[in-house]
C-alpha cells in the first residue's frame, strides 16, 4: 500500500509542486494520475522512488515511511518500483534484451535465470521477435514496450509510469495502456501520470485529478475537467 500523508514539496527555488497531498493508493489498484503540465504529477511519482523527498508530510510505502530510509536501504526500495518515463531513457548502444537484462544483472542472478527472465518480460510486452534490436531499430511504441519490460523484470510490486505515452501516436499510446492493464491484472498495482484525459477516461479506473499541486479529484473517470 502506498499512502502520502499531507504531502507538501516545495523545491529550493520556493516552487510549491505539492501541497498538503493526502491520498492511499491499495494493493493491486491501477491509478491514473492526470492533470495539466505543472500540476505536480512527477513531483509526486518521484517521491514514490525517493528521487525527492517531501518539505512536509510522509510517504509510507508497505508502511515504511521512506524519507527516513538509509542510502543503503534505498536501492531496495527502488527494485520494489519501476518506474517508466515519457522518453524511454533506453541505453542506445545495448540491444533489447541488453537493456533489460541490465537491470537484472546488478542483482546477481545466474546467467541462465537472467536469460529465461528476460526472454519472457519481452515476450509479455510483445516483444518476441525485436529481442536483439537496438533501440534506433525499434519504433517509439516498442522503444517503451522495452522500458516497460526493464521496469517489471525484478518483479516489482509496483510500476510508477510518468507520461509513458506521451512521445507516441494516439492509437500506439492506446496500446501501450492496454499492456500496463494486463500488468496491473496480474498483481503489480500501477500508476500512470498523464495529461491525457481522454486516455484515462476510456477505462473505468481511479483518477487522480492533481492541479497546481492540489488533488482536485478522485474517482472513476476525470471530473471537472472544465474547472482544472
Ligand atoms: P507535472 O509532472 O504535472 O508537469 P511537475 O511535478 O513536473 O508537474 O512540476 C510541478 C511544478 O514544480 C512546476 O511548477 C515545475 O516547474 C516545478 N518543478 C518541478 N521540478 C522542479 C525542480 N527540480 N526545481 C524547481 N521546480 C521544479
Amino acid at each position: 500500500m502506498i499512502k502520502l500523508l499531507n504531502v507538501s514539496k516545495i523545491y529550493p527555488n520556493g516552487v510549491k509542486a505539492l501541497q498538503d497531498v493526502s491520498i492511499t493508493i491499495e494493493k493491486g489498484e491501477f491509478v491514473f494520475l492526470v492533470g495539466p503540465s505543472g500540476a505536480g504529477k512527477s513531483t509526486l511519482i518521484k517521491l514514490l522512488f525517493r528521487e525527492e523527498k517531501p518539505t512536509y508530510g510522509q510517504v509510507l510505502i508497505a508502511g515504511k515511511n521512506i524519507a527516513r530510509l538509509k542510502k543503503s536501504q534505498v536501492p531496495i526500495l527502488r527494485r520494489n518500483i519501476g518506474v517508466v518515463f515519457q522518453d524511454f531513457r533506453l541505453l542506445e548502444d545495448r540491444t533489447a534484451f541488453e537493456n533489460v537484462s541490465f537491470a537484472m544483472e546488478v542483482l546477481e542472478h545466474s546467467k541462465k535465470e537472467i536469460q529465461q527472465r528476460v526472454r519472457h518480460v519481452l515476450t509479455l510486452v510483445g516483444l518476441k521477435d525485436r529481442m536483439n534490436y537496438y533501440p534506433h531499430q525499434l519504433s517509439g511504441g516498442e522503444q517503451q514496450r522495452v522500458a516497460i519490460a526493464r521496469a517489471i523484470v525484478n518483479r516489482p510490486h509496483i510500476l510508477a509510469a510518468d507520461e509513458p505515452t506521451g512521445n507516441l501516436d494516439p492509437e500506439t499510446s492506446k496500446e501501450i495502456l492496454k499492456l500496463l492493464i494486463d500488468i496491473n491484472r496480474r498483481g503489480t498495482t500501477v500508476i500512470m501520470a498523464t495529461h491525457e484525459w481522454s486516455l484515462a477516461n476510456k477505462t473505468n479506473h481511479r483518477v487522480i485529478t492533481l492541479n497546481k499541486g492540489r488533488v482536485v479529484g478522485d474517482g472513476e473517470k476525470v471530473l471537472l475537467t472544465h474547472e482544472v
